[in-house]
């Protein structure tokens, strides 16, 4: 069981290294935090495993305002999300540049949470496999089942709003992704201490990435024990 923070573009250095003084990840359960670029190094002082929230393709050069993998992996970071819903919704992150950035990350050597997931509108018109498909397979074509991969379920719907996808539609999700690359699947959208056990007893269900609910290290925490607990 793996459980991520994604603390978006929240906390700088000050409150990073206040949430690290009052967390200790439980017992029983891989727990990562994932915090804006320029609270990494205040994370990672604390001796938590630290993801960044997105990862360059190439190894440097002009592309202003983006990092690097060796970049990363120098400051002690070692993985990163990429293709959440945000950076494709607000940034022109596509199909092929998650897949871009996905290959550069895990060649380097850094870990991946690549993020798929359908909308609204996808869902509601019968879309949700075929989305699936397209953003699955693109990651897949580019690194097949690589061993560092591991892929979030995160319904756009479901990011941020409260709405929690039921744990038979995570677990439908889950299953079907797998069935078209065979990595941990992690399930990520309003999950809240109050919803996390459901979600993680489902068979296909391996981790969870949290948003809202991980900037506090009480909810955080009890999200982490829930995986600790689904994982015994
Ligand atoms: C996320 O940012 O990946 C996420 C799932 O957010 P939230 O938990 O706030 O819905």
């Amino acid at each position: 069981m793996l459980v991520a923070g994604n603390w978006k573009m929240h906390k700088g250095p000050a409150e990073a290294r206040a949430f690290c003084d009052a967390f200790t990840p439980p017992a029983g359960v891989d727990v990562v935090v994932c915090p804006p670029y320029v609270s990494l190094a205040a994370a990672l002082a604390s001796g938590l495993t630290v993801y960044a929230q997105s990862v360059h393709w190439a190894r440097e050069g002009a592309y202003t305002g983006e990092v690097s993998a060796p970049m990363l992996l120098e400051l002690g970071v070692t993985g990163s999300i990429v293709g959440h819903s945000e950076r494709r919704q607000y940034f022109g992150e596509t199909d092929d540049s998650v897949a871009r950035r996905t290959a550069a990350a895990l060649e380097a050597g850094l870990g991946v949470i690549a993020c798929v997931g359908e909308s609204e509108e996808e869902r509601e018109s019968g879309r949700t496999e075929f989305v699936l498909v397209l953003q699955v397979e693109s990651v897949r074509d580019a690194v097949g089942a690589h061993e560092r991969l591991v892929v979030a379920y995160e319904p756009v719907w479901a990011i941020g709003t409260g709405r929690t996808a039921t744990a038979e539609q995570a677990q439908e999700a889950h299953a079907f992704i797998k069935s078209l690359l065979d990595r941990p699947v992690l399930y990520g959208g309003s999950v809240k201490p109050e919803n996390a056990a459901e979600l993680l007893a489902q068979p296909d269900v391996d981790g969870a990435l949290v948003g809202g609910a991980s900037l506090e290290p009480s909810s955080f925490t009890a999200i982490c024990e829930a995986a600790a607990a689904a994982a015994a």
